[in-house]
């Protein structure tokens, strides 16, 4: 019953109030991934939906979307990659900037991690604003990738963050909704 392993996989998802800062309330994927069957789980919902699509590359998001993004490239015989925060990569890059709630915030990609007209999927942990996201699409966007798939573990959905990718033309999956 799928409904009812989701919502198992749902309980595993810890709320850890006023985490990095007062009234945030951090969805902790750690005792999900703590249990074998249940990041097993997580992947094959994932990745099964990518059987015979093939799909090019895994692009991950800094830093839980490389938990991520790694083993559902592994799963579905694709490359993997990765999109960091600034100054970490140490090829030629190209970044994109994105706005917080208080400044600005900067991801890059190197710039040959992804050819044109690659198939791309996506992956974060979280779906919050959308904001991290929609500044990985501009990059994958500006390399030529032909984004297929944008894909999270877990959706915030009272803060419309899909909508955004959706007003881009992607499709948004997630597994758990809060
Ligand atoms: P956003 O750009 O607002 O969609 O935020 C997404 C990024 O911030 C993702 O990489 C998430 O890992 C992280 N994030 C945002 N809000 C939360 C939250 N409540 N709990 C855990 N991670 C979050």
């Amino acid at each position: 019953n799928v409904h009812k392993e989701i919502e198992e996989l749902k309980s595993l998802i810890r709320d850890v109030p006023d985490f990095p800062k007062p009234g945030i309330v951090f969805k902790d994927i750690t005792p999900l991934l703590h249990k074998p069957w249940a990041f097993q789980k997580v992947i094959d919902y994932i990745g099964n939906r990518y059987i015979g699509l093939g799909v090019d590359i895994v692009a991950g998001i800094e830093s839980r979307g490389f938990i991520l993004a790694s083993a559902l490239a592994y799963k579905i015989g694709a490359g993997l990659a990765i999109i960091r925060k600034p100054g970490k990569l140490p090829y030629k890059t190209i970044s994109a900037t994105y706005t917080l709630e208080y400044g600005e915030d900067k991801i890059e990609v190197h710039e040959d991690a992804i050819q044109k007209g690659m198939k791309v999927v996506l992956i974060d942990d979280v779906l919050a604003t959308g904001g991290t996201m929609n500044a990985a699409i501009d990059l994958v966007e500006k390399l030529g990738g032909n984004i297929i798939s944008v894909d999270f573990l877990l959706e915030l959905t009272f803060l419309g963050g899909r909508e955004k990718i959706v007003k881009r033309g992607y499709p948004v999956f997630s597994l758990i909704k809060f």
